[in-house]
Formats: structure tokens, sequence, C-alpha cells
């Protein structure tokens, strides 16, 4: 075994092979994959294999594609046989929320240019003879799904690897991690040690125990999955070609062939955790005991589907560990304080994407940022507060809902409340139905009407959608009261900040005390990271505000970009400050009332921020709006935020003080055309592209100045537009086709209906030559092509009068 290099992979399941693969192919040979036991000895070899292009992000759809490419020519590439299979694959519906949901990703997965259809009950019958169709209302057919052998492709990729001239060493374990002084990283292993450069934890089901070795923490437990392999069917063995795979997700099942039979597997109502605090080390290629009582309905849900399993005796029962996250996808990229180390881990369908992984994940090691926008799958997602024991509850709701209708505002009640702000009692007295934001209590909306304290979650306008008209409104023509304590707050400091800032922001950073700006981060190839707001406080110290989900991920980069000697400091400031946000005309009056000192446009104007009393709280209040009103942001420290709030509250009757949530926050940011990160704001366009085109400061140097030079040269290749949607009932989300004719042109980027200017909004990426007002286009919703104009932007109050008022 060697004793350097310059990438250690710890795991030699699909996953750290596949990495391995990746890393030597792309030019990086010297990686050394280390494994415990043999290749595939943790849940690679039980699994089943299917590869599906199906996932309800739109960026793992990308990676399950790539799996499938690569699968497609592994054999020829290596001379391994992977058992690949081309068969299709049907996901059902029985019920019309099902059918939105299917809706949803036809538009999405069309976006992405795959071969998707629609298909009835009798379609699928004629697919699928063996299945019964009742109660079908539909389906979605993708004929170039498959399976593959998950030990083939395992060992095809280790083959690859060491062609390319990584080392695997199998028996050899890693016992410990440490970082030397120099920054490299010094693996222990039970038969030396080895130094390099970065490491990788794809360790699968003992992922949490590397984690560990370095001081982490990651929400991943084991939970037993079942899959049963019938008896031979004649049916099956008379046919020719493959049977397609079927999901049934309303009954939790999927089934698919293999060889002269079926296998049934299925997401039981109970997940059964194995050995949740820490999987034994000499656990390998064992299969665990199957519990058939504990599975029995979901047999029976099975044999309902398809009747010939009720005849046929079970050959194999598969009963093996896989690994869940609190949302069921994994947990890749930088391990967050760290530097140079990476996770692929937290795989419960590692092997639909781990050809797909392997690739992007080198890449992002290589390159130092994504080829796609991962953030789905990005550790730093989760923060602090989901741990161990967040997971352990969480996934028992995970779990049996493996299958369950995927849609944006299904917020669940496990393992919440997580994070609460002080005035959390209060917004519920006020009605609040809460979302989980980064673990964060945030209200949504607000509604006395006890049957709509809980939101019918859907793809259509819903329960909630006269509760935030209302909250528009009222923002719009009184005064509203937001909570965004859950924003992450730096203070940066140091005689080297300004300096230091200017290089990673491609705006000026405010020279005089007291300004704002708004200062998007951008990668080294100028796309954006992160936006953040900077405040210079005083000589020497600045306030960055960012977006709360994204507190590890931005303040990972600011981390990993401190310069060495010491001239900056940085100060996380998230858990210190709380935030409450006044937006509309009278905020002014309202908070004049309550404060200390000149509150007129001349004193305190838009885009400035000062030390103020609220009450007896000494606040920094931000003269800023995201939703296009006159308001301001109120930081006042955690501890004293009940104070702040009820002299807000309390002189708030004589201003009509009410509280609005995040979805009228949402509706108002649209109606401003202003970006979202990760929406708008992600690694794939630059400001170049969008209204914010104006931050990028020429005259001077920061990181990804050199890719916008180079956009800039070769001509802008598409522009962010706000539509205007005929949509009836249903608002575009984001991940929606735009059409020219029949010709797909462009992907909206977020939607939804903008209360104010009582319009259905989409905003999204055209080539330049569509990005003209009046340009008139079609955007597809739920499978269904909707009337759309672009319209200049922003559509309420272009002249910023009433924010600047
Ligand atoms: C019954 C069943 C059916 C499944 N069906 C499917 C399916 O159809 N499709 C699909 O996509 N997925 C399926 N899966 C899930 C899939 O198997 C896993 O998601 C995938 O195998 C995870 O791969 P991995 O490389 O991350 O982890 P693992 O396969 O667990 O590999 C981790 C490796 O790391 C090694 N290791 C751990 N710690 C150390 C250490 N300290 N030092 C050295 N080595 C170490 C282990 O020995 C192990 O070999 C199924 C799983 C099961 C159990």
């Amino acid at each position: 075994m060697k004793k350097h290099a310059r990438v250690v992979v710890i795991g030699g399941g699909a996953i750290g092979v596949s990495v391995t693969y990746h890393l030597a192919k792309y030019g990086w040979q010297d990686v050394a994959l280390v494994e415990k036991h043999e290749l595939t000895s943790g849940s690679t070899w039980m699994a089943a294999g299917n590869c599906s292009f199906f996932h309800g992000n739109y960026y793992c759809t990308q990676v399950n594609m790539k799996s499938i490419e690569l699968y497609q020519q592994l054999e020829k590439e290596t001379g391994q046989s992977v058992g690949w299979h081309t068969t299709g694959s049907i996901r059902t519906a029985d019920n019309p929320g099902r059918m939105e949901e299917l809706g949803y990703i036809y538009s999405m997965n069309r976006c992405l240019g795959l071969d998707v259809n629609w298909v009835t009950s009798e379609d699928m019958a004629k697919m699928h003879p063996l299945i019964n169709v009742d109660g079908f209302i539909g389906g979605l057919y993708w004929p170039d799904d498959g399976d593959v052998d998950p030990n083939g492709i395992t060992m095809a990729m280790s083959i690859g690897a060491k062609k390319f001239g990584a080392e695997i060493n199998t028996h050899t374990r890693v016992t410990g991690i440490e970082q030397t002084d120099s920054g490299e990283w010094l693996v222990h292993t039970d038969k030396g040690d080895i130094t390099c450069e970065f490491v990788v934890n794809a360790a699968g089901l003992w992922a949490p125990q590397v984690a560990k070795m370095v001081g982490l923490e990651i929400p991943s437990i084991a939970g037993e999955h079942t899959h049963i392999l019938f008896e031979t069917i004649h049916a099956v063995e008379e046919r020719d070609g493959y049977l397609p795979l079927v999901r049934d997700p309303d009954r939790s099942i999927y089934i698919r062939q293999e060889m002269d039979s079926l296998i049934l597997g299925l997401y039981e109502s109970k997940v059964k955790q194995w050995h949740p605090e820490g999987v034994p080390w000499d656990y390998a290629q064992n299969e665990l005991q199957p519990d058939i009582d504990h599975i029995a309905d979901f047999i029976e849900n099975g044999i309902y589907r398809f009747p010939i399993m009720g005849e046929t005796g079970f050959k194999h029962v598969t009963d093996g560990p896989i690994t869940y996250t609190p949302n069921g996808d994994p947990l890749v990229g930088p391990a967050y304080p760290l530097r140079n180390f990476y996770h692929a881990c937290g795989y419960s369908f590692g092997i639909t994407q781990a050809g797909g992984i392997g690739h992007y994940l080198a890449g992002w090691i290589m390159e130092g940022e994504p080829e796609i926008d991962l953030w789905a799958v990005d550790s730093r997602r989760y923060g602090a507060s989901v741990n161990w024991a967040y997971n352990h509850e969480k996934i028992e709701d995970t779990y049996p809902r493996l299958y369950a209708i995927i849609c944006p505002n299904d917020w669940r009640d496990a393992a919440r409340p997580n994070r609460t702000s002080p005035i959390y009692e209060y917004q519920k007295q006020a009605g609040a139905v809460f979302g989980d934001y980064y673990g964060w209590e945030c209200p949504n909306y607000f509604t006395q009407t006890e049957a709509d304290k809980r939101e019918n979650p859907g793809w259509t306008r819903n329960n909630a959608f006269p509760y935030v008209a209302d909250e528009c409104r009222h923002v719009m023509n009184h005064v509203g009261l937001l909570d965004l304590t859950r924003f992450a707050k730096t203070k940066v400091s140091g005689p080297g900040a300004e300096t230091w800032l200017n290089t990673l922001t491609c705006q000026k950073v405010p020279v005089r005390e007291g300004r704002i700006a708004l200062s998007p981060m951008l990668d080294s190839n100028g796309n954006f990271k992160s936006d953040m707001t900077i405040t210079k406080t005083k000589e020497g110290e600045y306030f960055c505000v960012t977006a709360s989900v994204g507190k590890r991920h931005d303040q990972h980069w600011l981390m990993q970009n401190l310069p060495g000697d010491g001239s900056v400091e940085m100060m996380d400031m998230t858990y210190q400050l709380g935030c409450l946000i006044l937006a509309g005309p009278k905020s002014r009056e309202l908070l004049q009332a309550v404060c200390y000192g000149d509150l007129s446009d001349e004193a305190f104007p838009f885009g400035t921020s000062r030390e103020i009393y609220v009450g007896r709280v000494k606040c920094r209040i931000n003269r800023m709006t995201y939703v296009g009103e006159l308001g301001y942001e109120i930081f006042h420290p955690i501890e004293q935020q009940i104070s702040v709030y009820k002299t807000l509250t309390g002189a708030g009757d004589a201003f009509d003080l009410r509280m609005f949530g995040m979805y009228a926050m949402e509706s108002m940011r649209l109606e401003k055309g202003y970006l979202a990160w990760k929406n708008e704001m992600n690694v794939h366009h630059t400001p170049l592209e969008t209204p914010v085109a104006w931050t990028v400061k020429w005259d001077k140097d920061f990181i990804g100045k050199r890719g916008l030079e180079k956009q800039k040269t070769a001509g802008i290749p598409r522009r962010l537009v706000c539509m205007t949607i005929v949509a009836e009932d249903t608002d575009p989300w984001g991940y929606n086709p735009i059409f020219s004719g029949d010709e797909i042109v462009g992907m909206t980027s977020s939607g939804g209906y903008g209360h104010r200017v009582e319009q259905s909004i989409a905003l999204g990426y055209v080539p330049p030559e569509f990005a003209t007002p009046g340009a008139r286009l079609a955007v597809e919703v739920l499978g269904k092509k909707r009337p759309a104009e672009v319209v200049a932007m922003p559509l309420y109050d272009p002249e910023n009068k009433r924010m600047k008022a």
C-alpha cells in the first residue's frame, strides 16, 4: 500500500469505487481506495440494482442519467460484465395528487430532454401482462430505464480505476484520521498510514463512524430493506425480452423481472433501524433475518398488483441494511468546516447514482466546483441541529414515505420544532402555520381558521392561497412584520477585511460607514456562489448576511478563503442576533413611534444602516427590503427579541400592524424580480445574465472576474426574464420547460402567484432573442402548456418609488 496519495477514498462500495474510477480516469491517478473487507461488502452486494431516471430533483435526475450512460458502456470499456438490461419503467398513479406529481416530473424531465411518456391503464396492461391495473388513472413510462448487477458495476469500475493508475486496497480498515499542521491528512489504517491531500468518506453504513474520526456528526442511520425473489413464473419464463419495472408508489412497492421470475421490493410503514448507534465494524456480506410479519401488508400490496405472486412461492428473501438521512437524499461534497474532506455517503439508492455521483464528485474535487448544482445532496444543507438524535426520529417518518407524493409544501411534523425564535409562541398565538427552513420554524402564513392551520400539500393553489393574498395586500397598504431570525450572519473584521471582501464579491464593498451593498459572491467561473449583503458597521468591520439555508455553505467558502496572515477575522453571529422585518408604507411611522432619532428619508435613506434603539433595545437597522415596499430589517440581540417584538406590536395597533409569512414574501419578491439563492442564483448562471449585472464592478479584481470576462466576450447565452402566465389554478414552481412554439428554449427558475399584481408569474432563463418584453412563449406546468408573455422586470413598482419612499 502507498504511503502517500493525492486522494484517499474510504470505502469500496459502488460509491467509493466510482469516485476512485472517475478521479483516475480524469487524470488524478494518485488515488488510494481503502476497503476494510472485500469490495461491495456493505450495502452494495445486496442491492436489487434498479436504475431509474426518476428523481424529484432536476439535478439529481442528471446524476441518474450519467449513471445509466456509464453503465451502458462500462462492459465495453473494462471487459467486466455489468448485467445492464434496458427494461423501461413505469410509475403509476391512482389518485389526482399522484397525477400532479407525475405532471411535475414529466415537465421537469422534458427540460432535460429525457424520453418520458404518459401511459394509460391499457398501455400498462399491454406492456406488463401480469399487472392488475385496477384503480390506476395514469402513469409515466421511461423506455430507457433498466437494471444492473451492483457487483458487476463495482468490479468493472475497480478494473477501470486500476487501469487508470489508482490503487485499490482491500482488507484494510481505516482506524483514525488526523489533519497535520501543514493541512495534509494522515489516514491511519490497520496496515499502516497514508498521508494525502484529500479524503473522501464513502464508508456507506459506517460513514458516521468515519466522520466521527474527524469530529463530525452526520445524519445517516441504517435501516433494513427487504426484497423478495419469487420462484420461477412460467408466464415470465416463456416471454422474450424484459418486462418493464413497475413502481406503484401509492402501494409503496416496486416489481421487476429477475431472470424467469419477479422481484418485489417494498417500503413498509415502519422502518426497522439497524444498529442506529453504529454498525459493528466486523459486519460484512451478511444478510439480515427477514421479518415477514413486519412486511406482510406490503406483500399483500404486491399480490394485489401482480396476482400471480399469490400463486408463487418465495425463492429468496433479501433483507439488508441501507443508510437513511432525514430526507432520504445522500450527503455529498465538502464536509463543513473541514478543508479537503469530502462526503459521498448516506445513500439509499446508491446504485442508481454511483456512476453519476462518481463523475460529478471527481470533478468537484478536482476543479473545486461541481459541474452541476448539487445543492440537493450537499451535506451542508443540514445545520448542526440535524444531529444523530434528530435523524433517529426523522427517518421514522421519512422511510415509510419514500414513495410519498413529492410536493414542495408538504411540511411534515416529525422532529419538529427543532429551532425556534424567541417569539415562536407569539407567532403561534397569531395563527402561524410554520414551515421548516434549515431546522428553523418559520411562519409560512397566518390564519385563525382551525381547518386551515394545516396546509393541504400539492402543486395547485391550496387553502393557504387566500391568506397569502391577504398578507400581501396588507403589506402593500399598511405594515407587516416578518421574522427572519434564521438569516445567516457573519461579522468580518480586521485591517485586511475590506480588501479581502473585495476579492470575494463582484460588488464594491461599501466604503462609508452605514452603507449596505448587495454583494454576490461568485465561483471561479463567474457563476453565482452566494447571495450576500454587506453592511459596513465601522472602520474595518462588516456585517454580512446570507440565506439561512446556505449558512454552512457560505461560511465554509469564507473560511476556506480566509487569508492566513491573521488580518481578517470571521465571527458567526447567526445565533446571537434575531431579525424582524417591518415592511409596508406605514413601517416608517410605526418605527418612528418606538425609536429615538430621525427616521426620515433624508436622515435614514434607502440602502443605509444605523444603530437605533427600538424601545430599550439597541438594534442594527438596515433600510432594505426583499418585498419591494418601504421596509426595515431590524437585527437585535436574540435574548431581547421579545422586548423588540412587544415594543413594535404594542405600538402596531395604531398602524394596523400584522404579521406575514414566507409565502407572502416569496410572492412579493417574484413581483419585484429579486433573485433567490439556488433558484435564479446557482452554479449555472452569472450576474451578467440577470438584472443584478450592475453589481459587477469591472474596475477591481475578484474571484470569478475572468469567467465573467470570457462570458462577456463570447456573448451572454441567456437572460433572466419575468413572464406572466395564463395559469388557471396552477402556478409554475420552477423547472418548467419554456417553449417557443414546439421548441424548448429555456427553463423557469421560480414561479408563483403575484398577489399585488394579480398575475401568475414565472422567472426563467431564455436565449437573448426571447428576452424582450412582449415575446410570446409558453410554460409547461404539470404537463400542460400555458401561454406566457415576457414582461418588463420588475412587474411591481418598476421605478422602486415605494421602496425608496
Ligand atoms: C436489499 C437492498 C436492495 C437495494 N436495492 C437498490 C436498488 O435497486 N437500487 C439502488 O440504487 N440502490 C439499492 N440499494 C441501496 C444500495 O445498495 C446502496 O445505496 C449502495 O450500495 C451504497 O453504496 P456505498 O458505496 O455508499 O456503501 P456500501 O456499499 O455500504 O460500501 C461502503 C464500504 O465502505 C467500507 N468501509 C466502511 N468503513 C470503512 C473503514 N473504516 N475502512 C475501510 N473501509 C470501510 C465497507 O466495508 C463497505 O464496503 C439496495 C440496498 C439493499 C440493502
